[in-house]
């Protein structure tokens, strides 16, 4: 696609900035990816379609990507200081920590599988980098580190301007972070977790500092350094990630570069997605995951569109009802493609390259969105505009323009069919096809003027669960409740 520069909001510099790639031409991009102790929901995922955009469209504008996300299956602590336990540990009393982290792990790239994500040139799992957490850790362990019983902490005072992500973001920092007896400052964090003694870990290792397991924010720098080198172009999380992790992970940064330079040069960050009691939290309990969503029948890709359809800054409130007109909006989206699929050749004609300055127009319009902060919801508004039944462009024309920018939505415009956007239920037990005959024999009965047969159908069919929708605009002639 083409040209408008691409800016980017910088958490740490609190600002716009145009993306200028460190080695010309690539894009390097490390996103924190789940903690595999329980199965992602619906808020985690937000996190990665809003990586995923991110990707598409700094592929779309010609960067060469390669895309980082880890799988954190040690060290990610109950709590994000020091006092809790290993989230994963303590999933598995009783059983394999190694076979709950493959479970979970499935059921993530399941999520992201059917989200249309796509795949990261490489997954970095924790337990598999603890040689190298080892090499990092000694390297910076004699100027910024030191010991206590518990194991081998950072001093924050070592390093230029520590929490200034934090304190960007939220005017305070460091303030949820719990005391361990004996740190110098209160944001001092551990890096290596010796095993109290007199324990075994399911998880642990060996090390200058005794026996235990990395922390949770070495992780990251060591796969991100491990993988892309330092300094990398662009860093994503969670918001939540703004206070704690990253800041920590820039101290890391610093103290194994030798410098003030954070280790990546755009540290980006997804709000979050919340319901009507708050954010959305796996350690809250209940929570909601793209399975739930499947099982009452929506397809995983209105999810998307209700992704696309927020900011990723701006907080994102999950209702079904708003899910419900995220799948409204997909299926004309759908619907509208599907006609262009209807007549034959356009994609032929469209390469054989018919009015440029109309494909340019749009796209440069779609570009300068996504080139504004990738912004999406201002996006898609202009691919539903060229999707409108009265415009007047040509249908071959609007066909490849649309395909081309459903590499960017990733919405599949052109693989869905409307059956798939039909709500169905998990727990519906009558079929598509009884539904259909039952449609037959209504129809018959209103042709011949028989409305007591007819009624009597329809309420058959709602009795099942079938809403009958006749003179619907889109011409869904029945859904299931
Ligand atoms: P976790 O598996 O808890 O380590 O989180 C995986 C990713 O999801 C991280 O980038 C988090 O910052 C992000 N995240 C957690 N909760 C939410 C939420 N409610 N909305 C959006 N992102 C979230
Ligand atoms: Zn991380």
């Amino acid at each position: 696609m083409t040209d408008s520069p691409l800016r980017l909001y910088n958490s740490l510099t609190r600002r716009l900035e145009t993306f200028t790639p460190i080695h010309p031409g690539a894009a390097r991009v490390y996103s924190c990816g789940p903690t595999v102790y329980n199965y992602p929901h619906i808020g985690n995922m937000r996190a990665y379609v809003f990586a995923d955009v991110l990707g598409r469209a700094l592929r779309s504008k010609g960067y060469e990507l390669t895309h980082v996300i880890n799988i954190t299956d040690v060290g990610h602590l109950t709590d994000d200081g020091d006092a809790g336990e290993d989230k994963l540990e303590k999933a598995a009393v009783g059983g394999s920590a190694r076979d709950i982290a493959r479970h979970y792990t499935e059921a993530y790239w399941a999520d992201f599988r059917a989200l249309n994500c796509r795949e990261p040139a490489h997954w970095t799992v924790a337990t598999a980098y603890v040689p190298q957490m080892i090499e990092f850790a000694k390297r910076i362990a004699e100027k910024h580190c030191y010991e206590l019983p518990s194991g081998l902490y950072f001093d924050t005072s070592t390093v230029p301007d520590y929490g200034r992500l934090a304190r960007a973001a939220t005017g305070e920092g460091e303030s949820r972070i719990d005391p361990v007896d004996g740190k110098r400052n209160a944001a001092d964090f551990a890096i290596w977790r010796r095993t109290p003694p007199g324990e075994t870990r399911q998880m642990e290792w060996d090390s200058p500092w005794g026996r235990g397991a990395p922390g949770w924010h070495l992780e990251c720098s060591v796969m991100s350094g491990e993988v892309l080198g330092f300094p990398f172009d662009i860093h994503t999380g969670g918001i939540d990630h703004r206070e704690i992790h990253h800041p920590n992970e820039i101290a890391q940064n610093q103290a194994h570069c030798g410098s003030a330079d954070p280790g990546a040069a755009i540290w980006m960050h997804n709000n979050f997605l919340v319901d009507r009691t708050g954010k959305m939290s796996k350690s809250a309990g209940e929570f909601l995951r793209l399975q739930t969503l499947i099982d009452r029948g929506y397809h995983p890709l209105a999810y998307r569109m209700m992704c696309l359809q927020a900011h990723y800054r701006s907080e994102l409130e999950f209702t079904w009802e708003g899910l419900g007109a995220a799948l409204t909006r997909l299926k004309r989206m759908v619907m509208g493609t599907s006609k262009f699929l209807s007549r034959e050749n356009y994609s032929a004609s469209f390469d054989q390259g018919a009015k440029p300055a109309f494909r340019r127009e749009i796209l440069n319009g779609i570009d300068q969105a996504l080139s504004d902060d990738l912004n999406t919801p201002m996006a898609l508004t202009i691919v539903e505009r060229l999707l409108l039944p009265s415009s007047s462009i040509e249908p071959f024309e609007r066909w490849g323009v649309v395909k081309e920018l459903d590499q960017i939505f990733g919405l599949r415009l052109f693989d869905l069919v409307r059956a798939d956007l039909r709500i169905r239920p998990k727990s519906a037990t009558i079929t598509e096809t009884e539904i259909e005959a039952q449609l037959v024999r209504r129809k018959e009965a209103r042709s011949a003027r028989d409305f007591a047969t007819s009624d009597a159908i329809r309420d058959e069919l709602a009795a099942r669960g079938v809403e009958v929708m006749d003179g619907d605009p889109l011409e869904w002639e029945w859904k299931l409740s």
